[in-house]
């Protein structure tokens, strides 16, 4: 029996077998696993024959351009416009599958894929809306965040691995993403007691403060409140600052690396547990 079952496992990314075990030891998260699963699948369609982003990939070049600022812009990622309405439209109706957008927003969706002339237009203010002088969010996404951010995730991921293989980000101290101004969604406390942060965008890493907020920089330890899940996996790092919080995966007790997709489900219950705290 288990011989049967190999080829569909060894055809599964990492991250799926990993949400599917979540699902079997904890059935309460089975619909936000089923979502990612499906998110997964659709991203992996396209990210095999997304090529490098069309910036110079050379250390020294890189290292240059990150002493005064963020690194990617919009203009370097290699976006296959079908791809990316194919993305968007898949992307909506998975997540109206899982009651993760209403059928409203998923109308809207339709049209911004639609609009072929203006999508790049529309993605461009998504991508910059992050960075501290940017336009605001124009009207049609605004809500939509979260469905352009998955329907991004093959380019911009692409784009971060290739930039973080060829450039070193120790130099950065933001709370924000040295390649692309995302926020940090989730952290990782390296076996070396380290951390480091992983934007929520185009999943680039780079070390920060353990003890510092990312969100407002508040440094004062003693207003800094952590907490760890019930296994010891998970911590909270929340700010009574800016009321902010922020989850890491501790891989110094761990059996296999952080992986923000299925961390981000496994942590549901770390979430809730933060809000009723009082974060955000
Ligand atoms: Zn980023
Ligand atoms: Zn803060």
């Amino acid at each position: 029996m288990s011989e049967s079952r190999t080829p569909v496992q060894r055809s599964e990314p990492r991250e799926i077998s990993e949400l599917r075990r979540l699902k079997e030891e904890h059935p309460d998260l089975s619909s936000a696993a089923d979502l990612q699963i499906e998110l997964l699948q659709i991203q992996r369609r396209v990210q095999t024959r997304v090529p490098l982003p069309s910036i110079k990939l050379e250390r020294a070049y890189l290292n240059e351009l990150l002493a005064s600022g963020p690194i990617l812009q919009f203009d370097h990622l290699a976006i296959d416009w079908s791809d990316m309405r194919y993305l968007l439209r898949a992307t909506a109706t998975a997540m109206r599958k899982h009651e993760a957008l209403d059928d409203t927003d998923c109308r809207r969706v339709e049209e911004i894929a639609r609009d072929g002339e203006r999508l790049p237009d529309i993605l461009q203010n998504w991508y910059e809306s992050v960075r501290p002088d940017a336009q605001p969010l124009i009207a049609e996404t605004q809500g939509l965040e979260s469905v352009l951010q998955q329907a991004m995730r093959p380019f911009l991921t692409r784009a971060g691995d290739a930039i973080m293989a060829r450039s070193d980000l120790a130099s950065w101290k933001r709370g924000t993403c040295p390649l692309c101004s995302g926020e940090p969604d989730l952290s990782v406390i390296t076996a070396a007691a380290e951390r480091l942060l992983i934007c929520g965008r185009c999943a680039a890493r780079w070390q920060f403060e353990q003890l510092t907020c990312p969100f407002c920089l508040n440094a004062d330890r003693s207003r800094i409140t952590s907490f760890a899940s019930r296994d010891g996996q998970y911590r909270i790092y929340a700010c009574d600052v800016c009321e902010r919080y922020l989850k890491a995966y501790d891989a110094r007790r761990a059996s296999r690396p952080v992986m923000p997709v299925v961390d981000s489900v496994a942590t549901l219950p770390l979430d809730a547990a933060a809000i009723q705290k009082g974060y955000r």
